[in-house]
């Protein structure tokens, strides 16, 4: 015959555990309040985290000194892409000199694991992972983003210029 041991009425009674949890939460609270500077969290959104500069934050397309894309659409980021979240459109260029060009070039930011494999396959630098990471927006479909968002989103003040222009006025003395 199995016998069923039922708690003692002592440990049913969950009052102490209750005032000890409230005494600790307000303890915390006033030395919170106290002592501000040691709190380990930010006052989002007024104040907000400073990464460093090696952080793989939001995609930016990058453009050559007039302004146009420097990506080639090439496809090497869309076949290293684990997430398989970018989806790029060729067409021919009618600049000779210039084989390819995207007439569309999309990331799905919710698809993205922001793991940097996309920048690391470009052979030239025109996909950065830049310092910006807040991405908010309303519906799924905001998320989507496109040239327009990627290359000259207001943040980026007309765009961001590549390193390998950088590197051309450095060898020509500019
Ligand atoms: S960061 Fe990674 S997952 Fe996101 S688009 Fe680039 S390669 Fe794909
Ligand atoms: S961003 Fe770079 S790797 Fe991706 S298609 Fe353009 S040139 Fe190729």
């Amino acid at each position: 015959m199995s016998i069923v041991k039922r708690p003692k009425v002592e440990s049913q009674w969950y009052l102490p555990a209750i005032l000890s949890g409230m005494a600790l939460t307000f303890r915390k609270l006033v030395q919170n309040l106290l002592h501000k500077d040691r709190l380990q969290t930010l006052n989002y959104p007024e104040e907000k985290y400073e990464y460093s500069p090696r952080f793989k934050g939001n995609h930016v397309l990058t453009v050559k000194k007039d302004g146009s894309l420097r990506c080639t659409a090439c496809m090497l980021c869309a076949t290293n892409c684990p997430a398989q979240c970018i989806t790029i459109k060729a067409a021919q260029h009618e600049d000779p000199s210039v084989e390819k060009y995207p007439i569309s070039y999309e990331i799905d930011i919710l698809r993205c694991v922001f793991c940097g494999f996309c920048e690391e396959a470009c052979p030239v630098d025109a996909i950065r992972m830049g310092p910006e990471w807040q991405t908010p927006a309303i519906s799924g479909s905001n998320f989507q983003n496109d040239i327009q968002q990627l290359a000259y989103r207001a943040n980026l003040k007309g765009g961001v210029q590549s390193r390998l222009d950088d590197q051309e006025r450095h060898k020509a003395g500019i």
